[in-house]
């Protein structure tokens, strides 16, 4: 046998990178051979640099993980900066997965990152750490990229995985999360990076799998299960149509797992439905099983023109009647709205907020998000999403009176920042 390096892998576990770490390390932890890997999760820079330090001083062969969107990649990248600065001289593998570092490898990679996991990171991180206990070289993992006098080597892309062959969260490590019940998108809404890092395909992780991380869950004292989902409605389908016996299969399954008095949450946060799916059917179900007394609904404009120009695949009738349905149901719609999506103009902004105070007026809650021209989508290219003066007084009137959530006006700046860092496309 070959002797191991003790090996430490250190997450930067902040928001939003933990949730694909929460992943990660169930990936990580339920792999027999990587058994002497120690994982950290610091929830902050001071607490990463601490821990790197550490770890190095003890002998430990260190990898530092950071995993962002678009968004969050200035923010990261800054951090990097700043453990680097202060490592005095130890030597850590600092390495990066995501969206973003899928969709902007170069960009990322001239950051700082030693090097970067392409596509799905499951698979990629596991062979990567191995190798690294081994003391063979990591860049030679598959779906991993790296620079060379400054241009990119790419060794494959990390392959889209089996939901069922990874746990949902590291149980041992007490790392729980939502459990992600359908990886992909088949809607190829032109904003979403979605269809872009994980197909446009569904894969379901099966009913007996999603129970038995439920019991796990339960077993640990929480009493809490939320799902991850581009789509609620669309467990168990290949297409657009929704299964609604195998959503019930799926809830009935989560409910006796967490019982007696477990809650769970379906169909809200961290996933929405989106609005062609609120049906009186789905919602008699959903009514029979969750605890969420609202509903987050995909609406995103309410100007035909854009939906259209979007392909969100459904009208603005369709909205209005997913909301009287969901209030008629006896759930609060929360409704998401993107502002400043490419093509838009005063008509279409004027359909929008007229739309959201419609809405509002019918009983529902609007988040509004600022549109984010991100890498890997046909937007990449747009301008960022703006929001005017006068689109604002509205907006701002309509929070006031506690019918309008959101960070849109941050995201106006990370727009900003998305759209001043992107390299203008050859040819
Ligand atoms: S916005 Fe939602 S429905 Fe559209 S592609 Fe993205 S995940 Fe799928």
């Amino acid at each position: 046998m070959v002797p191991h390096r003790p090996v430490s892998l250190v997450l930067s576990y902040q928001y939003p990178g933990k949730y694909a770490f929460t992943v990660l390390a169930g990936a990580v932890e339920s792999d027999p051979t990587l058994a002497d890997v120690k994982l950290f999760f610091p929830r902050d820079r001071e607490t990463l640099l601490a821990t790197v330090k550490e770890r190095a001083d003890a002998g430990d062969t260190v990898v530092a993980a950071w995993s962002f969107y678009s968004a969050s990649f200035a923010a990261s990248a800054e951090e990097l900066t700043w453990v680097r600065e202060r490592l005095e001289g130890r030597s850590v593998l600092c390495i990066a997965g995501g969206v973003h570092a899928t969709a902007e490898p170069l960009q990322t990679l001239h950051a700082g990152f030693d090097l970067i996991a392409i596509g799905e990171g499951e698979h990629s991180l596991r062979e990567l750490l191995a190798r690294v206990q081994r003391g063979d070289e990591p860049r030679d993992t598959h779906g991993v990229a790296w620079l060379k006098d400054g241009k990119l080597v790419q060794h494959g892309r990390g392959e889209g995985v089996k939901l069922d062959d990874f746990p949902p969260f590291a149980a041992r490590n007490a790392m729980f999360g939502a459990i992600e019940i359908t990886r992909g998108c088949i809607y190829a809404c032109r904003f979403c990076q979605t269809p872009f890092m994980s197909k446009a395909r569904f894969r379901h992780r099966s009913v007996a799998n999603v129970a038995h991380w439920a019991r796990e869950l339960r077993r640990s004292g929480r009493r809490d299960i939320r799902f991850i989902t581009p789509t609620s409605m669309s467990y168990g389908t290949a297409d657009e149509t929704m299964n609604l016996a195998a959503v019930e299969e799926l809830l009935a399954a989560v409910s006796e797992a967490m019982a007696p008095d477990g809650r769970v949450y379906y169909g809200t946060f961290p996933s929405e439905v989106r609005p062609e799916h609120v049906t009186p059917e789905a919602l008699a179900l959903l009514k029979r099983y969750v605890h969420n007394d609202n509903l987050i609904i995909g609406g995103q404009s309410g100007s035909e023109r854009i939906l259209q120009s979007t392909r969100r695949g459904h009208d603005v009738e369709t909205v209005v009647r997913a909301t009287r349905l969901a209030v008629e149901g006896g759930f609060v719609p929360n409704v998401d709205f993107i502002l400043g999506l490419p093509g838009e103009e005063a008509s279409d902004v004027e359909a929008t907020v007229a739309l959201m105070e419609r809405l509002a007026e019918l009983g529902a809650r609007v988040h509004g998000h600022a549109f984010m021209p991100l890498p890997g989508t046909p937007f990449r290219d747009a301008p960022p999403g703006q929001v005017d003066d006068e689109t604002r007084r509205k907006l701002d009137k309509l929070a006031s009176q506690g019918r309008l959530y959101g960070h849109w006006k941050q995201q106006v700046t990370l727009a900003e920042g998305i759209a001043s860092r992107r390299r203008p496309r050859a040819g």
